[in-house]
Order: C-alpha cells, then sequence, then structure tokens
C-alpha cells in the first residue's frame, strides 16, 4: 500500500499499437496526465523562472470546462491519475471547484496538486472538501536567507504555515519535494529532513534538470540523490531502501532506522524514463509527451474549434502526441536540445 492507503500500481507495458490506450512505440502505457492550469507564480525560483516572465494572456488559458474535457477524454483511454500543477495552481481563482470537476471525472482515481505552499493556508481546508487526494509541497530551504535567495522573494514562513494548515486539513502522506543543486541542498538536507520527520511529511530530493528558463544549468551544478543520501547519512544515520515502494512512481525511497523515509527522483544522474507514464497538458492548452519535448500537440485549437467529433479529434491528439515519444530525454546527450519554454511554462 501507499501512503494514500491505495495499492501500487505498477507501471504497465502493452503491446504497441493499442488503439483504446495511450501506448508509445516502446510499449510504455501513459495512465497519468500533469495538468498545469497557469503559468503565473508568487514566487521566481531560479531554476524555474526569469525575474521579468512574462504570461500568457488569460484568454489563451484553458477554461475549466476546457479542462474537464480534455480529462474526460484522456480518461477514456487509461489516464488514471491527475497532476494539478502550474506556475502557482493556487493563484487560479476557483482552483478547488476544478477540483472537484477532475475528481469526479468517471476512471480518475486519484487527483493531486503541487504547490510552493504560500497560499495553502488559506486554501488547505477547501481543497480537502474538493476531494483532493494528495498534495506535494515545494521548499527548498529551511532558513530564510537561502530561500530567498532560490526564490527571490519571501515566503518560507507562509510555505511552513501551509504545511501545518494541510495537516490540520486531514491531509496525510504530504510529500515535501526539494530541489538539490550543488551548493545549497548540502546546508539543506538534513534540517529539512529533520523538519519533515516531526511533522510527519514525506520529503523527496529532485535533481535540477535543466529546464530554468535563464539557461544556466550545467551537470556541475546538480548534486546527486547519492551525494545528498550520504550527507544525511553522516548525520542521521543508515538508510535502507525502502521495500513496497511504489513502482508507478518515479521516486526511489529509503528509510532511516526510525522508520521515516525519504524519496530520491534522480533524473539526471539515473533517468527513469523507461518507466515514464506521464503525458502533459501546458496551461495554454499544449500536450507534450515529455518535460523535455521539442514538439507540442495543440489541444486549444482542437477545443476551440469545436464540432460533433471534438471528442474524437482530441483523443487522436492524445494518441498522436503518444505515439511520437522518444525513448529518453537525452540529457547528457552530445545532440541534447533544450526544450524551447522553461518550466513554469511546462507545468512541473
Ligand atoms: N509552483 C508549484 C511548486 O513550485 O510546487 C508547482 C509548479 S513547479 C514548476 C513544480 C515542481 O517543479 C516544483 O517542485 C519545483 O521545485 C520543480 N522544479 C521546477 N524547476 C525545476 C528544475 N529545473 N529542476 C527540477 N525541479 C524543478
Ligand atoms: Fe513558481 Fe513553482 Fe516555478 Fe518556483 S518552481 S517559480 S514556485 S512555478
Amino acid at each position: 500500500m501507499n501512503d494514500t492507503g491505495s495499492a501500487p500500481r505498477a507501471p504497465e507495458v502493452v503491446a504497441p499499437g493499442s488503439v483504446d490506450r495511450l501506448v508509445d512505440r516502446f510499449g510504455r502505457v501513459h495512465t497519468d496526465l500533469r495538468l498545469s492550469v497557469t503559468d503565473r507564480c508568487t514566487l521566481r525560483c531560479t531554476y524555474c523562472m526569469p525575474l521579468d516572465a512574462t504570461f500568457k494572456p488569460r484568454e489563451e488559458l484553458l477554461t475549466f470546462d476546457e479542462c474537464v474535457r480534455v480529462v474526460t477524454v484522456a480518461a477514456g483511454l487509461g489516464v488514471r491519475s491527475v497532476r494539478v500543477t502550474g506556475g502557482e495552481p493556487l493563484l487560479r481563482v476557483g482552483l478547488p471547484d476544478l477540483i472537484a470537476r477532475l475528481v469526479a471525472v468517471p476512471g480518475i482515481e486519484e487527483v493531486a496538486l503541487t504547490t510552493n505552499g504560500l497560499l495553502l493556508g488559506a486554501q488547505a481546508a477547501a481543497l480537502r472538501g474538493a476531494g483532493l487526494h494528495r498534495l506535494n509541497v515545494s521548499l527548498d530551504a529551511l532558513d530564510d536567507e537561502t530561500f530567498r535567495r532560490i526564490a527571490r522573494a519571501d515566503g518560507l514562513e507562509r510555505v511552513l504555515a501551509g504545511l501545518e494548515a494541510a495537516s490540520a486539513a486531514g491531509f496525510t502522506g504530504i510529500r515535501v519535494n526539494a530541489v538539490s543543486i550543488r551548493g545549497i541542498t548540502e546546508a539543506q538536507a538534513v534540517p529539512l529532513a529533520r523538519h519533515c520527520r516531526r511533522g510527519g511529511f514525506h520529503l523527496r530530493f529532485i535533481e535540477f534538470m535543466p529546464l530554468d528558463a535563464e539557461s544556466a544549468w550545467s551537470g556541475a551544478q546538480v548534486l546527486t540523490g547519492h551525494e545528498v543520501r550520504q550527507i544525511l547519512e553522516r548525520e542521521l544515520g543508515p538508510l535502507v531502501p525502502a521495500p513496497g515502494a511504489d513502482p508507478g512512481q518515479p521516486a526511489v525511497d529509503w528509510r532511516f532506522a526510525d522508520g521515516s523515509l525519504v524519496g530520491f527522483i534522480d533524473p539526471v544522474s539515473h533517468p527513469f524514463c523507461d518507466r515514464c507514464d506521464r503525458l502533459r497538458l501546458t496551461a495554454d492548452g499544449q500536450f507534450r509527451n515529455c518535460l523535455f519535448s521539442t514538439s507540442e500537440w495543440d489541444a486549444r485549437a482542437v477545443l476551440r474549434a469545436g464540432g460533433d467529433d471534438l471528442d474524437a479529434r482530441l483523443a487522436r491528439l492524445l494518441l498522436d502526441c503518444t505515439a511520437a515519444k522518444l525513448a529518453a530525454h537525452g540529457i547528457g546527450d552530445p545532440d541534447f536540445e533544450r526544450p524551447a519554454r522553461a518550466m513554469y511554462q511546462i507545468g512541473g
């Protein structure tokens, strides 16, 4: 069982060419849709967004009706989980209404939300009431100065208060995601682990990926999961691989002697592309088959053209997007090409 209480779902592999499922050329079955609802944000994290970010006009963002229509079509093709993200999704007015509608889509088994936590204090109870199953809160640092250095804004106290509010609202198994960056995370890993242990949060470190808007990423800036694990073990004692980790998750969990877990998502040092079951929809309505995809499939154009066969054309678009997926993201390959859009424009 995973920490939502549901049985873990192993990634499926079926014969390429299955027409009613989102199966790519390598037999990977896609059951997870990342739905970005805005490119706007309350922070300007160095690894995600430029200080002078410009945003899509509101009329270019999908409406809630359009989001629900796409998710309904995707569910008909086997998508089972939807992860709402952004930009900062809690900036989207009325988000709990969208969550409630996504939870009610036939076939959708899990709706999750990834947030920077700043607005969580005010919205946690409404999100819980809307039926949100899972909450991921991003937090890279536990001291004000480092928080500000990364996020280029204040907000640490509000994020911590947001986490408390989420627990008080009844969310369990809350994940805290920290991007691991050389020169920063070495000093934050242990305080984050201690804080998450105390609060009952599931901490996960995610290696810094080349999706920063300022194209400053280099491999040397990635503090690998292995290195973070060594730091944690030196200060907090041995970690052992956690049996029963959800094989459908990119995170690999390790366990301290007291039973608390820490997860590592290592897309740079240990790519998990062979197990990838994700597709993405940007806030402006473009399907992508990978964070690092250099092509997009225009769902908004299909939605706004209307017509009796709208759902069939959306389904075709999703199938085409899936069929074009490459074997791997290619970070580290000599011909690796960064996507034109940064993380906040794609949806992490
Ligand atoms: N604003 C929300 C938040 O920060 O949680 C949701 C969107 S954010 C793009 C989603 C996740 O992507 C966050 O956990 C963030 O830390 C992570 N992220 C952003 N840029 C990244 C990068 N270049 N490498 C690794 N993770 C990144
Ligand atoms: Fe905003 Fe999240 Fe990007 Fe930070 S990582 S700038 S909080 S969208």
